[in-house]
């Protein structure tokens, strides 16, 4: 599609956006950046409270489910109802060494970073199928996904599971006009991101080896998000997309 720079703008009017982890950090700010665009928000998060204070703001559709639950996250996707776009970006991340990673903590992992992920795509991904809409998914996996980081063993291979999750469903949803990318976000310093890096000994080193000398905020993840759901991003399909200053140049 030709794009006219004089008018041309994202703007998501008629379009319907599923945001898991909208309670808090990045996903959050998606939910607030697809407002804006004019998407109509489907707010999914663990925690009824911030959804409650999302609603408040944006106006949002709210649906409260612990995606480790795998009834609970395909019953979601089901309420959510006609999804045009859909940006799965609920995850933990439970620090332990390697030799001390628990089947507790790896499974927990697994379910929310990924089989989440699965379960949800697939009852979206049906829904514009069965209506013959073209759709654009993001998954948010991490810089986690090229960078063995310490601690990280269960979150690390969670990421990569996705961007690999990510490529079969570009490869499957493409021939339906269902693009399906990934963004690979360096640190943010969001609650969780707070927990594994705030400490100046972690936190600095990796600064060090940012180019742009910063850490991401939520805003740099959320415009790269509504870009690629965009139809400016209309031939992007299967990406593992870093948004990290230049880090992976590194
Ligand atoms: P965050 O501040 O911890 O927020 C995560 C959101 O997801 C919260 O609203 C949380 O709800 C929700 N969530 C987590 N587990 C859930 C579950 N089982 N069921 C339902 N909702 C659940 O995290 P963030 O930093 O914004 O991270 C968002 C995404 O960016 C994640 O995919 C993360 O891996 C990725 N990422 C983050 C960083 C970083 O440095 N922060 C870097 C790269 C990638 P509750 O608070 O109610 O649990």
């Amino acid at each position: 599609m030709k794009l006219d720079p004089t008018e041309y703008k994202i703007d998501f009017k008629n379009r319907c956006a599923l945001v898991t982890g909208a309670g808090k950090g990045i996903g959050r700010e998606i939910a607030v950046e697809l407002h804006r665009f004019n998407a109509q928000v489907v707010a999914v998060s663990r925690t009824r409270t911030d959804l409650e204070k999302l609603k408040d703001e944006i106006g949002c559709e709210t649906i409260t489910a612990e995606l480790a639950d795998p009834a609970q996250a395909k019953r979601a996707a089901e309420q959510a109802g006609e999804i045009d776009l859909l940006v799965n970006n609920a995850a933990i991340a439970k620090l332990e060494p390697f030799l001390k990673t628990t089947i507790e903590a790896w499974d927990e992992t697994m379910a929310v970073n990924l089989r989440a992920v699965l379960i949800i795509t697939q009852v979206v991904a049906a829904g514009m199928i069965a209506r013959g809409v073209p759709g654009s998914i993001v998954n948010v996996s991490s810089m986690a996904r090229f960078q063995a980081l310490r601690g990280h063993a269960a979150y690390c291979a969670s990421k990569a599971g996705l961007d690999q999750l990510t490529g079969v469903m570009a490869v499957e949803l493409g021939e339906y006009g269902i693009r399906v990318n990934s963004v690979n976000p360096t640190v943010v310093l969001t609650e969780m991101g707070k927990r594994a890096w705030s400490d100046p000994a972690k936190g600095g080193p990796m600064l060090a080896r940012i180019p742009l000398r910063r850490f991401a905020e939520c805003e740099d993840i959320a415009s790269v998000v509504c870009f690629l759901l965009s139809d400016a991003a209309g031939m992007l399909n299967g990406l593992a997309l870093p948004i990290d200053g230049g880090f992976h140049m590194t």
